[in-house]
């Protein structure tokens, strides 16, 4: 039966016992918008680039649309690619990428719970955009776009941002029925800024050589997607900082003797976690996962304007979001400093076959790790669809190229 949401109730129920800190904040948000369904309570969509604290600020259930698309796999295989191929027997372009195929496939086949209302920022690839207008067309309800300045950089760009975001507290006001209570605000934002500390820190441990941890630290799911600004998704962070922090104390590391630090440039690959796990075998750690960096910093509670102001400039830094709204530059400032704050001695790019605006710009890429003197590998993998590459073609792949880096 669809409409039933019953694979999320079967994975809440899978994962809801978990100790592991990022997964329980998975669960925790998925328990809540079950409740949102079943209460009848109005729900939000909204995409990975906005953090939650206004809604958690409003009191009204989110969800982040590319989360929810993918999520499931662990108690049905094929749920992700059913949700693909359902948009693609729509009619849907295959090249579009494959996170927004998951969110209409996951709509046609009446496996997400209908919005009362949609928020959205203008980035960050045409993608996306379009997949949210077909969201807004296929649900009918009422969305909100903040039109994001292709050069932040440029005179009164900031200013322009902060005006479209308070647009957005307006939508939600007017969608909700409710008013935002700035004092709530404010207690919300100290409590992210609480998570934003433990997140930074965790992040700084990982520069590390050795470094404690291998792959993602899960950072931007349980520190901004879902439910920054609670008191659960701080203690999430927390966990993690303390759990890190304890393995310096002990001198553990991820591999003990690091022949090849990889900076990870793009989110890992979500149908296929062992990967980074293997890699260590080959004696690699990855000390990087760009979806980790949202380069967050806390936000100035002083006054109402500055708060707003301070979340307006947060909700232009998620990775990918900030990278791939304007011109390429900002994008291979950030791939040189992470080489060399994380200690790089490769670059790995996953070339998600949707992300045509890294796809063309593979060639500046290539000039950048060559200018830093580190080796690149670009090869093709779906991060969301199996089907593209398999596993084995990629550590095919990865193995041959750590050779080389390790042999250098
Ligand atoms: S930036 Fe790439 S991975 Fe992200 S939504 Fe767009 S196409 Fe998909």
């Amino acid at each position: 039966m669809t409409g039933d949401y019953q694979l999320q109730r079967n994975l809440y129920e899978f994962i809801k016992g978990t100790e592991d800190p990022v997964v329980g904040m998975s669960a925790k948000w998925l328990g809540q918008v079950l409740q949102a369904v079943d209460e009848g309570k109005p729900i939000v969509y909204h995409p990975f680039t906005l953090f939650s604290e206004l809604f958690v600020a409003l009191d009204i259930q989110s969800i982040c649309c590319e989360s929810w698309g993918v999520l499931g796999r662990e108690v049905d295989p094929e749920h992700v690619t059913k949700n693909i191929d359902a948009a693609h027997e729509a009619g849907i372009p295959d090249d579009l990428c494959s996170f927004d195929k998951a969110i209409i496939g996951s709509l046609l086949l009446e496996k997400m719970p209908p919005p009362a209302m949609i928020v959205l920022s203008a980035m960050p690839c045409n993608s996306s955009t379009i997949t949210y207008q077909a969201v807004a067309e296929l649900t009918g309800a009422p969305m909100w776009t903040t039109d994001s300045p292709y050069d932040m950089g440029e005179e009164g760009a900031m200013d322009y941002w902060v005006g479209q975001y308070k647009g957005l507290i307006s939508f939600l006001e007017t969608h909700s029925g409710k008013k935002m209570d700035y004092d709530r605000l404010k207690e919300v934002v100290e409590e992210s800024n609480r998570c934003v500390e433990y997140w930074l820190e965790a992040m700084e441990l990982q520069k590390l050589r050795p470094a404690p941890r291998s792959g993602t630290l899960g950072a931007g799911t349980s520190g901004s997607i879902v439910l920054c600004g609670t008191p659960s998704s701080t203690a999430a962070m927390k966990a993690l900082l303390d759990d890190t922090r304890d393995r310096v104390a002990r001198g553990e590391t991820a591999v003990p003797d690091e022949k090849a630090r990889v900076i990870w440039f793009h989110f890992g690959i979500g149908w296929d976690r062992p990967l980074m796990e293997w890699m260590k075998e080959l004696g690699a750690v990855v000390p990087y996962v760009e979806f980790d960096d949202y380069r967050v910093e806390p936000i100035d509670t002083s006054t109402t304007e500055r708060m707003v102001r301070g979340l307006a400039l947060r909700a232009l830094q998620a990775p990918m979001g900030k990278l791939g709204r304007g011109a390429f530059d900002e994008y291979i400032e950030d791939l040189h400093y992470s080489i060399d704050e994380w200690k790089g001695d490769c670059v790995v790019l996953a070339a998600h076959p949707g992300c045509k605006w890294i796809m063309g710009a593979c060639g500046l890429i290539r000039d950048a790790c060559r200018e830093h003197g580190v080796p690149l590998l670009v090869y093709d993998v779906d991060l969301v669809d199996p089907r593209v590459t398999s596993a084995e073609e990629s550590r095919t792949r990865i193995e041959q190229f750590l050779a080389t880096v390790i042999d250098r």
